[in-house]
């Protein structure tokens, strides 16, 4: 049996509050959209705490032998500074306050964004469309919208109509779990200053004011999209009308996630989505890490130590492992003390890791009841990940297995078989480098140096018993300079690399 057909996956869909087995669109393919960053500023760690937990998503798709097309965008225009869309384009704006091209802009922010996540050893997504780049796609689907009597054109601008669409059966707040009876009656009456029929009803398309710069021609004037057309537009061209998995923060549920909802079904007449997931918040000293607060930390900081937050610097690997301790859904408290206790989980993690990979098969006494334990460890590690991609359960798992392996280390001796110990391996390897995406960050601690200083202390070792004492010398002085020191015991000879 195939990976795939041997793990049931859960998934909890926010669109019903439940737990739901994922049954995808046409196995052993999958689709799976990501909302992007709005590429206006740096990415705080909170941005990338959304993107890792979807990268551990894809990365466990991807182990399973899924074909996985994982396309996460990026808005370079339409979010305007005020959620209730009035105001600048954030792309605009700061444009202006950086006396940049709203381009130099997007590209430099994409640039650090893409550098971050790389830093964090996150998959690139295979397809990475942008809002700009995608205005025709997006002008045609609130033509179709039009077409069907669920918008109206007021100056320049298209809403869409909420009502209308409640009316016609449409379930607006199915997501967010908002009742638009009490919406609407509970919010407050429209300004003069709204062209909105309704308060909840939301911009297809801007009207771009003279002084809006990011401006296109469309059937309705110059303008601009609304920002949730986007990923709509965006998502049905490459994933399809209906495809399988939807993720974002838990903050895009409402409006935005909503209005794809409503976008989706009205130009296409099904739930754009099977599954839809959010990913929590990470939030610093109990509040939600925020670009607009100014409550956040930046990624280089955390790498340089360079933050008054912070008693030293961390390696991106220790910044991963600390968010994979937390399940995606829980709010996730950035600390220095909950770092120091990840970089020390970390590390014994990694050194197991290392020593498991030199340790040899040897047959000796096999342990029924010790195989017994790995296998159960190993089924237990793939049942925690299915169950709705609980990584900290998965590391305690792999934490159990370190202790096997230490003990294994330690007494010099396996007893497992060599096809029980062999499957340690690979699930310890796999789970480690592929599910989690960590690795080692020694540049030298690759499999290529393991290999070449393995074969000098193995000529070294014939060199001594040929009594050629003075290749041996040379190999030892020679690795020493180097900054590489041998350690003989009555083992064999280690390594350190100062
Ligand atoms: P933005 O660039 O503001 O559109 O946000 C990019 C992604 O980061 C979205 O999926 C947000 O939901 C997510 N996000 C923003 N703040 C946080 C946070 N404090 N913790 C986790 N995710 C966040
Ligand atoms: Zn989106």
């Amino acid at each position: 049996m195939s990976k795939i057909d041997s793990n049931q996956i859960f998934i909890y869909n926010s669109l019903n509050g439940e737990k739901e087995e994922f049954k995808p669109v046409s196995k052993p393919n999958l689709g799976i959209y990501v909302c992007g960053p709005t590429v206006y500023s740096y990415v705080h760690l909170g941005n990338c705490r959304t993107f890792l937990s979807f990268d551990n998503v894809v990365r466990y798709f991807k182990f399973l032998g899924y074909n996985v097309r994982y396309v996460r965008n990026i808005t370079d225009a339409g979010h305007l500074v005020d959620d209730a869309e009035q105001g600048e384009d954030k792309i605009s704006k700061k444009a202006r306050l950086e006396k940049l091209e709203p381009m130099e802009i997007v590209q430099k922010y994409t640039l650090d964004f893409h550098d971050v996540l790389k830093k964090f050893n996150a998959l690139p997504p295979s397809i990475e469309p942008t809002a700009t780049g995608h205005i025709i796609e997006q002008i045609n689907m609130v033509k179709t919208i039009l077409d069907k009597g669920l918008a109206y054109e007021v100056n320049g601008s298209v809403y869409f109509d909420v009502k209308k669409y409640n009316e016609e059966g449409g379930n607006y707040g199915e997501l967010s779990g908002r009742n638009i009876d009490e919406l609407m009656a509970g919010s407050r009456a429209l300004d003069g200053q709204s062209e909105k029929k309704n308060p909840q009803d939301f911009a297809l398309w801007k009207k771009a004011s003279p002084e809006h710069i990011m401006r296109w021609d469309s059937p309705w004037g110059e303008g601009f999209p609304g920002w949730h057309l986007e990923c709509s537009a965006m998502g049905t061209k490459y994933l399809g009308e209906q495809f399988d998995i939807h993720g974002g923060g838990m903050d895009l549920k409402f409006p935005h996630h909503e209005c794809e909802i409503a976008q989706g079904k009205a130009c296409n007449g099904v739930s754009p989505v099977n599954y839809w997931m959010h990913a929590n918040m990470l939030t610093l000293n109990g509040q939600k890490m925020s670009k607009s607060t100014g409550n956040t930390l930046l990624p280089h900081e955390l790498f340089s130590g360079d933050n008054s937050l912070l008693e030293k610097a961390y390696s991106p690997m220790v910044v991963r492992f600390f968010m994979l301790q937390a399940h995606y859904r829980s709010v996730l408290d950035f600390s220095s003390e909950a770092l120091n206790a990840s970089e020390k989980g970390f590390n014994k993690l990694m050194e197991a890791k290392k020593a498991l990979s030199q340790l040899e098969y040897k047959s000796g006494t096999v342990s029924e009841s010790e195989e017994q334990k790995v296998l159960d460890m190993i089924a237990a590690s793939y049942a925690n990940m299915n169950d709705d991609f609980n990584t900290p359960k998965t590391i305690a798992v792999l934490f159990e297995m370190v202790s096997k392996i230490n003990k294994m280390v330690t007494n010099n001796s396996i007893d497992l078989s060599e096809k029980v110990f062999n499957e340690l391996r690979a699930t310890f390897n796999g789970f480690i480098e592929d599910v989690f995406g960590l690795v080692s960050e020694n540049k030298n601690d690759n499999g290529v140096l393991d290999g070449a200083l393995e074969l000098l202390i193995n000529m070294r070792k014939e060199a001594k018993q040929n009594k050629d004492y003075a290749l041996s010398d040379q190999i030892r002085d020679k690795l020493s300079e180097l900054g590489v020191q041998l350690k003989d015991s009555k083992e064999g000879t280690t390594y350190t690399i100062k």
